[in-house]
């Protein structure tokens, strides 16, 4: 099994879904785990009900993420593990992308991915595991998506320039593309219930495995790779889909 016993841990945005269940999962592999995100009073409920330490820090700021580091370096000293999950969903066909949208989503899912790296750089220690939490979105041309995949495919870029950048320290660097996971992330986008039930049926049939990924497929594989079980992958890309990435044209 993967021990991360003694092994220090943050997860941006990780009151909810993936990064929740992530934090779940560290904790009981023995890392000391420090979660992120937006709102207080959630961060604070997801952080008594883990039973680790919940800061607000909004990536979309780069003074956020700097006041988060300075309190991560009182609490913790160092980071080893450092999952970079915070990420919002926003749907819009060509025709409707507003500057708005644009900007919230690339300011999150880009821009605050790579200033929480950045930012976070001289805290980690050598030999340190940093994880991206992008999608397959970044390989699909799934309508309604086009800001969104493309905020996630420059994640997957940015990874493995990262990676070969930071191999002199022996910090790997490791993107994670999961398919559709049942999380709050999709009612978050303010549609319909209605057109959100149709949405989860139309994808569930597209994925071979025939089912929405859970919250803990997905902080299995990101604790893995956490691992020094993981010691010689970096740069590298993981789908964790059901299948669907590789859903025949033809059945
Ligand atoms: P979620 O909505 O349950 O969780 C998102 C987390 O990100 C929350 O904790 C939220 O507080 C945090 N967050 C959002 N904006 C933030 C900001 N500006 N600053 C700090 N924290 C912020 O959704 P989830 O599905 O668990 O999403 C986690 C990641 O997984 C995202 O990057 C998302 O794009 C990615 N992802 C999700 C799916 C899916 O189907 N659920 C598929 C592929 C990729």
């Amino acid at each position: 099994m993967n021990s991360l016993k003694g092994k220090n841990a943050v997860i941006t945005g990780g009151n909810s879904g993936i990064g929740y269940a992530t934090a779940q999962k560290l904790v009981e592999a023995g890392a000391n785990v420090i979660i992120t995100g937006r709102s207080e009073s959630k961060i604070n409920l997801a952080a008594s009900e883990l039973g680790v330490t919940g800061l607000v820090a909004d990536v979309s700021q780069v003074k956020a993420i700097e006041n988060l580091v300075a309190r991560v370096e009182g609490l913790l000293g160092h980071v080893d593990i450092l999952f970079v999950n915070a990420g919002i969903f926003a749907p819009a066909p060509l025709g409707a992308i507003s500057e708005e949208m644009f900007d919230e989503q690339m300011g999150i899912n880009f821009r605050g991915a790579v200033f929480t790296i950045e930012k976070f750089l001289p805290l980690l220690s050598n030999g340190s595991s940093i994880i991206n939490l992008s999608s397959v979105n970044a390989y699909s041309g799934m309508p309604n998506t086009a800001v969104y995949a493309a905020s996630k495919a420059a994640l997957n870029s940015y990874t493995r320039t990262a990676a070969t950048e930071l191999a002199p320290r022996g910090i790997r660097v490791n993107a994670v593309n999961p398919g559709p996971v049942s999380t709050p992330i999709f009612g978050k986008t303010g549609l319909p219930e209605e057109q959100l039930k149709e949405f989860a049926s139309a994808m569930e049939n597209r994925v071979p495995l025939k089912r929405f990924g859970n919250p803990s497929d997905i902080a299995n594989l990101v604790a893995f790779l956490a691992s020094d079980e993981a010691s010689f992958i970096t740069g590298a890309e993981y789908n964790i889909d059901g299948g669907i990435a590789v859903n025949p044209i033809l059945n």
